[in-house]
């Protein structure tokens, strides 16, 4: 998984004395791309040295001693002009002589399994800390402005007194196993085509297990029991805490009713027929790797 960084360490506590150095990594970011010059599997986000004013820069979170920090809004770096000259790059990466600058999706950059893997654990965090950032620009409770706080990642409203700090969604993912073999879904309507796990986000009033109990029963309308946690994943691009568990069949593994709506297929597949050379950095393809080898 992405944040299997070590020994390498991913340190996310607030510093507001941080100050961009020359080299520091600067998170751009233009709806939901971010900025990045790529060469093959390989990428890299701008340095702080491309922008003639950086006082207004947020200090994000480090790895080792390499401090990351984000741009305001809409503000590009000054080795390009306008934003138009950035294009918005789709697909497999390709490896360029003079890698350029350009607009990447943040949810490719592990799917195609973009290296250092530490910089794409970087970019889905940084992601959510800019939709924090932005989406609570203003107070929920009375709509007047909000700012930093001077020492912790929070944002305040100075009207209300309302203190403000990131939320996380804990969503569950869940293996279900019938002896030898394992289900796993396809999603409708995405444009990708691949495997996962079911998944779904926890309810208000309800325990992880229950979430679980409920999305299989809804996505695929089988019951299952043993339900036992396997580990936990950041997933910031959904301001999400992705919850693993594997659970056990429990009735008939051919009374399956796809959830429609949600998935476009579901099949169960034989430690087998689990493709070994799955690697894109989920917790999904780790769970099914770990059960392929008998690990679990
Ligand atoms: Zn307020």
């Amino acid at each position: 998984m992405y944040q299997d960084i070590a020994p390498k360490f991913f340190n996310n506590q607030y510093d507001a004395k941080k100050t961009p150095a020359p080299d520091s990594p600067v998170f751009c970011f233009r709806g939901k791309d971010v900025l990045v010059a790529e060469n093959g599997s390989f990428f890299e986000y701008p340095k702080a040295s491309s922008w003639k004013d950086t006082e207004n820069f947020r200090y994000l979170f480090s790895v080792d001693d390499k401090d990351y920090f984000l741009a305001p809004e809409g503000m590009l770096p000054e080795f390009t002009g306008q934003e138009g000259d950035f294009e918005t790059k789709e697909g497999e990466p390709e490896k360029t002589d003079a890698p350029a600058f350009a607009f990447r999706q943040v949810q490719q950059l592990y799917r195609y399994r973009m290296e250092p893997m530490e910089d794409v654990l970087a970019a889905f965090t940084a992601f959510q800390l800019r939709n924090w950032y932005v989406n609570n620009a203003y107070c929920g409770r009375c709509g007047k402005p909000t700012h930093h706080h001077p020492a912790l990642r929070a944002l305040q409203c100075d009207c209300c007194g309302n203190l403000i700090f990131p939320k996380i969604a804990p969503a569950i993912m869940t293996a279900v196993i019938d002896g030898d073999r394992v289900l796993v879904t396809k999603y409708a309507n995405r444009a990708y085509d691949y495997i996962s796990l079911v998944a779904g986000f926890n309810e208000a009033g309800e325990s992880l297990e229950a979430t679980v109990a409920r999305e299989v029963k809804e996505e695929v309308g089988l019951d299952v029991k043993n339900i036992r946690y396997y580990g936990s994943q950041p997933w910031g691009i959904a301001d999400n805490l992705m919850v693993g568990y594997f659970c056990e069949l429990d009735g008939d593994p051919d009374s399956i009713e796809l959830d429609k709506t949600e998935l476009s297929e579901s099949l169960w597949l034989t430690r087998d027929d689990i493709p070994e050379d799955i690697n894109d950095y989920t917790m999904a393809y780790e769970m099914l790797l770990k059960f392929k080898h008998g690990l679990v």
